[in-house]
Order: C-alpha cells, then structure tokens, then sequence
C-alpha cells in the first residue's frame, strides 16, 4: 500500500503536472491545425496534443520520482519521421518548460517504455485519453496513476472540460488512492473537495455513463441492462475516463464497457487511474464476470474482459443482470 509519505511530497507536483498539461491541451485546441492530428497503425487518432502532454508528464516525472518507470499510451519514434510535427510539439511544450526541445522530446517520450508487470512499482500515463473526444471538441482525461504489484494505488485524473457543478465553469482535476480519500480541485492549487460516489441512489434516478463510441462498448446490450435493472432512461455518453470521474461524484450510477470486438483487451492506462479514483470516493470496480481488474499482465487488462464500475450498491444486480446478456466471448463477431 502506497504510504502517505511516499505521496505527501510528489502530490502537488503531479497535480501541477496535469493542470499544466491540461493547459497546453487546450490551448493547442485553440490553435489547431490540419497538420497536428495523424491517425496511428491500429487506426487510433495522435495529436501534437497527446504527445505535449506525454512529455510535460514525463519531464515531471523523472524529476520527482526518477528511479519508477512508466508504462505510456504513446512513443517517441513517429515524431523522430516527423520534424514539423516534433517542432509544433516543442512550440507548445516549451511555453511551459523551455528545456523540452525538439531534440529531446522523443527520447522523452520513449521514457514512458516501461513494460509493467505484477510486482514492483510504475506509472502508468494515457496522455489524452479520448483523443476522439479532444479532436471533436467533447470531454478527454489526462490519466495518470501509480501501479503496485498489479494495483492501482493512487489516480489523478484531469479533466479540462469537466463541469462538477451547474456554475458553468469547466476544468476539474480528479484525484485518490488507496491512502488518499479522494478529492477534486478546480483550479491550480485550490481548495480540495471531497468527492463520493452517491451510496444512497435510487435505481430509478441511477444514469449509466458509457462511450460515445458504438465500436469501444455495445449500446445495445447496455440498453437491455438500463432496461432489466430499472435504471434511469437519462444515459450519459462522453469520451475518456471522465466516466469515472462521474460515478466518482455522484453524477451517474454505472459506467460499463461491454466488449463488441472479439479479443480486443483493454490498455491499462485507459482504466488504471479511473478505477484509483472511483475506488478511493466509495465505488467498485471489476470486470463484467465481477473479476478485479488486474493491472500487472503488461499493457493489457489480458485476464479481464470488459468492465463494470458502479457507486458500490448497484454492483451485485448490475452483475447479476449481466449474466444473463453477456455472451461468451466465443460467440462474439
Ligand atoms: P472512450 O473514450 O471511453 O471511448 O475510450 C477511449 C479508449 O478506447 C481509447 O483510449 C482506446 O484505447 C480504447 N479503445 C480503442 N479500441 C477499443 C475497442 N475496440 N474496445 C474498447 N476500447 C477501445
Ligand atoms: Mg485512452
């Protein structure tokens, strides 16, 4: 278990870290260009903005915690064939660090090549985790958490066009552990909330978070749940691990991952900083079989298939009810 001690003096520099990096997100959104997007080998959408934030993090990290390796979503070597896309990289993280030049950043980047594992100690960043979301303008995370012998024992998750409340201001950063009750910030250096899931939900008024995406979990089946245990009609879909914020808070009930492609396993950095958080305000977390996640299989969430994050109360029927509408995945497409 990750003592207080070991938190206590790299907490403020972590969360300073992301709002930085939340920062030159959003200002790369402004100025956004054709150029800076480019879609990966497996078809994922990058960003200048995926990778800034990647290398602003692991700058960060190698300073306050140099001898723990992270696992990270993206590499140094497409930027190494890209000069104007490096140097756009660069533009941008040097208004924030003047040391990240354009020679450095993919050797930066490549820092993050840890390959995980269950024992021992990593990171684990996804630098923009709902890209799709950045690029159209909806909700993205930048998703950092610390692994312990397979566990994630402590998340931050920043969530730069998150509103918490009705007061129309958006930017909120997540964060918790399992010796850190979970808490948000809205600004840099503000007065921590508390954050709690709502124990107390009625089924009828719990909403489901899913994807906005039909191809990253089944609409379908997740509306035969809502419909079998009687949750509320109101679904809420955004992209990124803000569906954890919101279970975290209170602004939804469950937030499912029903697998539509057969063998696709789920990264540990799109989940790991997520479940720190959700765990850490009172919810649950496990697979669609009620199975822990287990973060120490490499990159993959290998041994699981799907997830299911609930405030706790709702975990037993909810798993229930997915026993009768999940097939095995021998009979997926
Ligand atoms: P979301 O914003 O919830 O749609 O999740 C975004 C994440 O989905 C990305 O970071 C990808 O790593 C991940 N992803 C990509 N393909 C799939 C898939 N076939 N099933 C589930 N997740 C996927
Ligand atoms: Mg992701």
């Amino acid at each position: 278990m990750t003592s207080t001690s070991f938190l206590a003096p790299v907490l403020q520099s972590v969360l300073e870290a992301v709002w930085e990096a939340a920062g030159c997100c959003e200002r790369i959104a402004e100025d956004f260009q054709k150029q800076d997007h480019h879609t990966k080998d497996d078809a994922s959408p990058v960003t200048i903005a995926d990778y800034c934030s990647q290398a602003l993090i692991l700058q960060r990290l190698a300073d306050i915690t140099p001898d723990i390796g992270v696992v990270a979503e993206e590499q140094g070597g497409e930027l190494r064939e890209r000069p104007d896309m490096c140097a756009r990289v660069a533009a941008f993280a040097q208004s924030v660090d003047p040391a990240l030049t354009a020679e450095r950043i993919p050797d930066l980047l490549d820092r993050g090549n840890h390959p995980g594992g269950d024992t021992g100690t990593f990171w684990t960043l996804d630098p923009i985790d709902g890209t799709k979301g950045y690029l159209r303008g909806g909700q993205y995370a930048i998703a950092l958490a610390l692994i312990e012998n397979g566990r994630p024992v402590f998340g931050v998750l920043g969530c730069p066009r998150y509103a918490a409340d009705d007061s129309g201001r958006t930017g909120v950063v997540f964060y918790g552990g399992e010796s850190l009750a979970a808490a948000m910030v809205t600004a840099p250096g503000a007065k921590p909330r508390a954050v709690h899931v709502s124990e107390a939900l009625q089924t009828c008024d719990a909403k489901l978070c899913e994807s906005v995406e039909s191809g990253h979990t089944s609409h379908d089946r997740s509306a035969q749940l809502i419909e079998k245990l009687g949750l509320s009609k109101e679904v809420v879909r955004m992209d990124s691990q803000a569906k954890y914020a919101a279970v975290a808070h209170g602004a939804a009930g469950v937030y499912m991952r029903l697998p539509v492609k057969k063998g696709y396993r789920e990264k540990i950095w799109d989940h790991a900083a997520g479940v720190a958080v959700i765990q850490a305000a009172g919810g649950k977390v496990t697979d669609l079989n009620g199975k822990a996640l287990d973060f120490g299989q490499g990159e993959t969430l290998k041994n699981n298939r799907g997830v299911l994050a609930t405030n706790g109360a709702l975990h037993p029927p909810a798993l229930a009810v997915l026993k009768t509408i999940t097939p095995a995945e021998s009979a997926w497409e």
